[in-house]
């Protein structure tokens, strides 16, 4: 994902310098049409042919922004151009005009370097026919020159692209480490934080994958901690948490992992079993009341139930996937289940027959 991001934006720069390729080419061409750089025949026709290409290429992608134009295509297209065009002019001359043949490299180095200082690749197709065109048209003559106006832009360009290389590798390296750390945060957010159980979000994150995977029944538990604000009243609110976390952990450790344990709510834990019948769901909340009673927290504010820590559990099917439904179920059993004496499980009221 982050990589196909990544390549898609180089992808819209590399488009975005071949616009400024294009435009200068036309520039130039139209330049060198009005005012050519020597007075030998100035209207040839890979100069048409560049100017056209150039405003063609530029018009489509005006049309369609999203039209991708072979980038080395072009620049070796029209870096050829400029080759037949500068082989032309000096075949009409009598001697090979050095200025020419220098300003005319000059012109095509610059606009091949200002517009790929980040793609090497198309400067050298946009670049290399001109450069192999002036060192044969010049026969040796002035190589030092020649070569003086090859090699400043090219080591130019490549020392540039070695600097945006690094800039660019960074930048990734800066974007991955942004896109896992926000996925850690995202993960976070999805758990609670004492208890390391979902909360409601990372519930329905995994309810959704349940839901579009799972083809058999599921069960709903809904468990409440028996008079826990006796608890954080005489015990102390640390007290609390401390017995909220093994309750937690006593849950987790009853159920498969492929069950889904949240933190509904204060002292609330809403399991939902997936994939099992009412038989195994039932047994499966008894595991869960038994274990929560025999981790023995001591609570004597509990008395009428036990001199430890108690659950009430309410249980209900996930029917025609309506959660809210379901949840509505399992609440009034749970409900039910308090006032009968808690420490208990009672299922919803469709499964009584049970
Ligand atoms: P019942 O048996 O009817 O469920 O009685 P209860 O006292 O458990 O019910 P109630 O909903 O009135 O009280 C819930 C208490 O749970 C209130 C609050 O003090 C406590 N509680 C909720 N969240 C936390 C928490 O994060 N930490 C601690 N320590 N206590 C919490
Ligand atoms: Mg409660
Ligand atoms: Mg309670």
């Amino acid at each position: 994902m982050t990589a196909k991001n990544w390549l898609a934006l180089l992808k819209g720069k590399h488009q975005l310098s071949l616009r400024l390729f294009l435009l200068l080419n036309a520039f130039s061409a139209g330049f060198s049409m009005v005012w050519p750089s020597a007075n030998t025949q100035h209207l040839t026709v890979p100069i048409i042919m560049v100017l056209v290409i150039s405003l063609l290429c530029l018009f489509l992608q005006l049309l369609n922004k999203k039209m991708l134009i072979s980038i080395n295509a072009v620049s070796l297209i029209i870096g050829s151009l400029w080759a037949w065009h500068i082989y032309t002019k000096v075949s009409a001359m009598p001697i090979a005009d050095l200025n020419f043949l220098i300003i005319a490299l000059l012109s095509v180095l610059f606009i091949g370097s200002i517009s790929f200082i980040n793609n090497i690749q198309a400067f050298t197709a946009s670049c290399l026919p001109v450069i192999l065109i002036v060192f044969w048209l010049d026969q040796g003559n002035h190589w030092p020159q020649i070569l003086y106006s090859t090699l400043l832009p090219v080591i130019g360009i490549t020392i540039q692209n070695i600097i945006h290389q690094r800039n660019d590798n960074f930048t990734r390296r800066l974007m991955d480490k942004l896109l896992k750390e926000k996925e850690t945060l995202s993960d976070l957010s999805m758990l609670d934080p004492l208890t390391g159980l979902y909360n409601r979000r990372g519930f329905q994150n995994r309810l959704e994958t349940v839901l579009t995977v799972g083809t058999g029944t599921h069960f709903v538990l809904l468990l409440d901690i028996d008079h826990f604000k006796a608890y954080n009243d005489n015990y102390g609110h640390s007290m609390g948490d401390q017995a909220l976390t093994h309750v937690s952990a006593a849950i987790r450790d009853a159920v498969r992992s492929r069950d889904i344990v949240t933190r509904y709510g204060g002292e609330e834990f809403l399991v939902l079993l997936t994939n099992v019948d009412a038989e195994q769901a039932l047994q499966t909340a008894e595991r869960i009341r038994q274990r929560v009673y025999d981790l023995k927290i001591p609570h004597l504010f509990n008395d009428d139930v036990a001199t430890h820590v108690t659950t009430s559990i309410g249980l209900a099917e996930l029917e025609q996937q309506n959660i809210e439904e379901a949840l509505r179920q399992a609440d009034s059993a749970l409900y039910r289940a308090k006032r009968q004496g808690r420490n208990s499980i009672l299922s919803s009221e469709s499964l009584q027959p049970s």
